[in-house]
Parts: structure tokens; C-alpha cells; sequence
């Protein structure tokens, strides 16, 4: 979806020494309260952001125009001529470098609010990866439902009713003919669906497809499925055909989850195989970081709440951990002090590699909770 081209530009956006301010925002307004949180966080970091001074008058100048952007963005939040739908929203700002980004978001951020030298990338990161719409099916042999569901909730819903014939009492040849008869009209029946669910899925070819209903029923459906979409398919028992919304997007939002976590160990798995194999991994946040400065690394695997001090040169970008040295060892330039979590993620995709933020997992603890698979040794 868009987030991902959002993510990579930002990425690899630099106003130079220009400061860029990004802010996360939970705007899933619950109620009135919720509303006043987010603007008592608001108005707390601008006026935080405002007793900043900055040595540069032209970063000075871009970090007030930002400051004065966002606060107009707010009064307009606060008396409602501006309506956040969305329950999340992201702002990135750099004035001298052109740079204003407004993003809304299928699920709530945490409040953040970063003033530094590059825009701060976990959360959209985490949404990125984190982030799959979900076609719920529930069949059965007469009728069926087709879902949308994101994380958030319900989208749209389609219903299909077929008519096939009723079970009556008749023997013999009589009923072994009408018998293969009613299967012909459950197989049209589930034909029609699955073809109206691939057509779904040219729109929106990585949503997953969460099949409920009787096994037996789920079985003869999944036929109807072409190969190349069978690896999407998520089985979920435990819905019944009539179940109401709020169900349905509780089951999608729990098998979703199960199948993040499932992926989310795979990947370790695979990349402590391949790391103790001498293969194209590496892990530990010494390794990491190498790899990371010399453009290597295809995905990093790092537990989503890794901080860790570190600095970051602000003329090549070089990364290194702890506090930061008196010149980069690369270039000589003047090093800054980071979070080495936030700083990896964004280096890593400035570089056009992947990232996997991960919920904490005792294996890759045992590494310091970063990893990465690797282009090349
Ligand atoms: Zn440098």
C-alpha cells in the first residue's frame, strides 16, 4: 500500500542539517477525553520545540516555520474545522528542504513527537510490515459471506446465496443422480465465490484470504482456489456463518496476529540457521551495525522496542554504538548522538533493504535483539 513508497522516500530524505520534525499520533477518538490527550501532547512538545535554538539561523528559520505549521494544524484539530478520521496519524516536516508529509493510518500510533536530523521511522516501519487487510469467507454449502477487514475493523461485505436444492427422502438410482445434483450446485455455488475472491485479490493481491466453516465445506471450497493463492489462505474454525461484525473482525484480528507471530519466528529462525551456518547472516548489534554501514544488509530482524545509544555521522551516515567519537572513522565527519534502534531502521531502508520489527523473542535476545540476512558477505 502507500505507506510502503511513503516510508522509502522518507527514508531517503535529508534537508541536510535542517532539522525535520515527525510526529505520531493515536487519533482513535474514543471519546472527548482522547481528544484533549492528544492536543495536551501537541501543544506540550510545540512549546518545548519552541524554546529550542538552533546555531544555524537557516535551521532556526525551517524548525519555526515547521513549529508554526503545526500549530496552525492543531487549532484547527481543536476547533474542529479539520476531522482526523483515521485512528492514526503521522506528520513529517522540514520547511527548508519543501518537505510536508500528512498520513493517515488504518491503526493508532503511539504519541511521539522527534525534532532531528532525519525523520523518525519505527512506528511507520512497524505499520508497514504489520500491516495486511484480510478477506474473512464464510461458506457453508448454500451460502456465503466475503469480509474486508483491516485492522481497524469492518470495510464491506459481500453476501452470496445460492439455490441449492433441499435434501429430500428418495432411493436408489433416483437419489444417487439427485445426490451428484446437489454437488453440482454446491460446486457452483463455491465456484462463484472463489471467483469473485480472485478478482478481490487483483486489487489487493497481499490481503489474506481467512476461510471459516465446516471442514468438509472448506475443503471442497479450497478447490476452487487457484494454486498460487492457496499459500494466502488462513483457516479459522471457529466462525459460524451468521456471526456478527464485531466477531468476525475479533477472529480476523486474532488469526492475523497468530500468523504475524508465526512469520515473526520463522524469520528468526532462519536467521540464526543461516548465522551459524556461516551463511548470509549475521547477529548482534557489532554485526549489525557492520553490515548495516556497508550497505549488506537485506533485512533486519530487531525486536520493534530495541534503544540502544549509538551515534550517527552526520556527513556519511556511518553508524557506531555507545557514545559517539570525536570524528567518524569512515569520513572524519562530525558524529551525533542517536537511538541506535531508530537509526538502523532508517539506514537500512534509506539502503533499500528490508526491515522486520519483531515482538521480543528469547533467541534473538540472546543477540542483543538485532540480526540481519544479508545481501552479500
Ligand atoms: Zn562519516
Amino acid at each position: 500500500m502507500e505507506i510502503t513508497k511513503e516510508l522509502r522516500e522518507l527514508a531517503k530524505f535529508s534537508g541536510g542539517t535542517l532539522p525535520v520534525v515527525s510526529v505520531y499520533l493515536d487519533t482513535q477518538w474514543r471519546d472527548q477525553h482522547q481528544r484533549e490527550q492528544v492536543l495536551t501532547f501537541l501543544t506540550r512538545h510545540l512549546r518545548q520545540a519552541r524554546l529550542l535554538t538552533l546555531e544555524q539561523a537557516e535551521a532556526q528559520a525551517s524548525l519555526d516555520a515547521d513549529l508554526a505549521r503545526l500549530e496552525a494544524w492543531q487549532e484547527k484539530l481543536r476547533h474542529r474545522t479539520l476531522e482526523v478520521t483515521a485512528p492514526g496519524y503521522a506528520l513529517f516536516a522540514c520547511n527548508g528542504a519543501g518537505l510536508w508529509v500528512e498520513l493517515p493510518a488504518p491503526v493508532p500510533f503511539e504519541n511521539e513527537f522527534t525534532i532531528a536530523e532525519r525523520p523518525a521511522l519505527r512506528q511507520l516501519a512497524r505499520l508497514d510490515e504489520d500491516y495486511t487487510n484480510a478477506l474473512v469467507v464464510l461458506v457453508d454449502s448454500r451460502a456465503a459471506r466475503v469480509c474486508e477487514v483491516v485492522l481497524g475493523g469492518l470495510l464491506s461485505e459481500t453476501a452470496f446465496n445460492a439455490e441449492v436444492p433441499g435434501r429430500h427422502k428418495q432411493g436408489g438410482w433416483a437419489q444417487m443422480r439427485y445426490q451428484r445434483h446437489v454437488k453440482d450446485h454446491i460446486d457452483r455455488h463455491h465456484k462463484e465465490v472463489a471467483d469473485y475472491l480472485i478478482a478481490c485479490l487483483q486489487r489487493q493481491p497481499h490481503a489474506r484470504l481467512i476461510l471459516a466453516g465446516p471442514e468438509e465445506v472448506r475443503a471442497n471450497f479450497r478447490r476452487f482456489l487457484p494454486p498460487a493463492v492457496q499459500p494466502q489462505v488462513l483457516e479459522a474454525a471457529s466462525l459460524d456463518l451468521h456471526a456478527p461484525e464485531t466477531r468476525i473482525v475479533e477472529v480476523a484480528r486474532q488469526v492475523l496476529e497468530r500468523h504475524e507471530r508465526e512469520e515473526e519466528q520463522a524469520t528468526v529462525e532462519l536467521l540464526l540457521s543461516r548465522a551459524a551456518r556461516g551463511g548470509l547472516a549475521v547477529v548482534g548489534r557489532q554485526e549489525t551495525l557492520a553490515a548495516a554501514n556497508t550497505g549488506r544488509v537485506h533485512k533486519l530482524v530487531m525486536h520493534r522496542d530495541l534503544r540502544h545509544p549509538g551515534w550517527r555521522c552526520t556527513a556519511c551516515g556511518w553508524l557506531g554504538e555507545e557514545a559517539p567519537p570525536a570524528a567518524c572513522p569512515a569520513c572524519g565527519g562530525t558524529p551525533a548522538a542517536v537511538d541506535l534502534g531508530e537509526a538502523l531502521v532508517a539506514r537500512v531502508l534509506a539502503l533499500d533493504g528490508e526491515v522486520e520489527l519483531i515482538a521480543p523473542d528469547p533467541r534473538l535476545a540472546a543477540y542483543e535483539g538485532v540480526g540481519a540476512l544479508l545481501r552479500y558477505k
